[in-house]
């Protein structure tokens, strides 16, 4: 007679916090597979990916032994103790060694599966698990025609009702002092307690509030991590980077004599190209906000803001990197954005010789003129770097 196999879910992930969207995926999953075990694996986060205030391993350990409750779940720190940035295939081959006669089941995200076919060796981690998929978003509809009809069989998709949330939207919130939704209670008291994802800058965003409505405030957030990782990566001041990210469209959403306010105030003289453009005036009045109210003094800052949407020829490191985490932050959805962010992986001056590019390209095709300081980016990139 044969013996039934044991199944096991294995579920990974960064969990920067642990949240609800989590918690059901993998209670789903396991109803759906009949689990007698799920281990919830989260991610070494190699240092240049964890800025600032993100927790770390043991923290995210903690967390997610708070947020999946129940005899089900193990949270195991089999990716942590490897101490570096772990692939999928290896955890799995582990975990093949260890379990030898179990199934495994590997759950993830929809957009996790977008990308599954990029990962390393996963046609191996399609041989060593089962692949057991749920939508993160209202109307997802997986494409599956990468797969052979062999793998097909091997993905389960489960049809549930998507929480829309992310680890980034919670960060954001509890940084801007708000109350954010989908964290169990006892993950929030745990952040709480321990001051996890407060990075100090709560005046900033007292300012921010006033000026910017909600979307802006977000992609100012999202363009402050994404410029802290960033920096980490490539040896600036993460905390300049932070607050330079945050603050960098302060004044996007203010009126004509908002602009030239201060744009008067700063002593430039706008060009006719300046004129011609409204969506270039944000950068100078910005700058010139804040500088002339005293929010900012530090220069190197102040320049980062003031270029982050032409760009220009000879950029310091901090307006480079704020100038591409413009592009890519999290909540950048637009067709290309895959390719930037790949690029800023390996090089700052590609990934801005390719968004310069591309402005270029969209101006001419609608008919605009072309910012100067743009084309001088371009140029500069293109001359320095001879990436033609
Ligand atoms: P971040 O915002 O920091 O990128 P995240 O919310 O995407 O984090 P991860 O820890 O990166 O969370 O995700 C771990 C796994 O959980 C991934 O497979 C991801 O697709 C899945 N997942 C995350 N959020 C949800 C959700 N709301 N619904 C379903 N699956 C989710």
């Amino acid at each position: 007679m044969n013996e039934k196999k044991t199944k096991i879910g294995i579920f990974g992930g960064t969990f920067n916090p642990p949240h609800l969207g989590h918690v059901r995926l993998a209670n789903e999953a396991a109803e759906r597979i009949g689990a007698d075990k799920v281990l919830i694996i989260p991610s070494c986060i190699p240092p240049h990916k964890m800025p600032g205030k993100l927790a770390g391993g043991e923290e995210r350990m903690e967390m997610c032994r708070l947020a999946f409750e129940g005899e089900l779940f193990e949270v195991s720190s089999i990716e942590l103790d490897r101490g570096d940035k772990s692939y999928t295939v290896e955890t799995l081959r582990e975990l093949k060694k260890i379990y030898p006669d179990a199934e495994l089941y590997f759950i993830i995200g929809s957009d996790m599966l977008e990308t599954f076919t990029r990962w390393y060796c996963w046609e191996e981690i399609m041989t060593l698990a089962t692949i057991c998929a749920a939508s993160r978003e209202e109307g997802f509809k997986a494409d599956l025609s990468v797969f052979t009809s062999e793998q097909r069989e091997r993905i389960i998709f489960l049809d549930i009702e998507p929480l829309e949330v992310s680890s980034t939207q919670i960060r954001v919130e509890i940084a801007k002092n708000g109350t954010p939704e989908f964290l169990s209670p006892a993950v929030l008291g745990y952040i709480e307690e321990n001051g996890l994802y407060d990075d100090g800058l709560s005046e900033y965003r007292k300012i921010l509030r006033e000026k910017l409505d909600d979307y802006r405030i977000y992609h100012s957030e999202c363009v402050s991590e994404c410029a802290a990782v960033l920096a980490e990566k490539y040896g600036a001041d993460p905390e300049k980077a932070r607050l330079a990210g945050l603050m960098h469209d302060v004044m996007k959403n203010a009126d004509s004599d908002g602009h030239f306010e201060y744009i008067e105030k700063s002593g430039e003289r706008l060009t006719p190209v300046d004129f011609s453009n409204p969506k270039v005036w944000h950068q100078i009045s910005g700058a010139a906000y804040l500088k002339e109210s005293g929010i900012i003094t530090d220069g190197e800052i102040l320049g980062a803001v003031r270029w982050h949407t032409t760009g220009k020829a000879d950029m310091s490191l901090l307006e480079k990197i704020v100038y591409v985490a413009d592009f890519i932050s999290a909540d950048r959805d637009y067709p290309d954005v895959g390719v930037v962010r790949r690029l800023a992986e390996k090089s700052l001056e590609d990934a801005i010789l390719y968004t310069s590019r591309y402005t270029v390209n969209k101006l001419v095709s609608k008919n605009l003129p072309i910012h100067p300081a743009t084309v001088e980016c371009y140029n500069d990139m293109i001359i320095n770097s001879e990436r033609g």
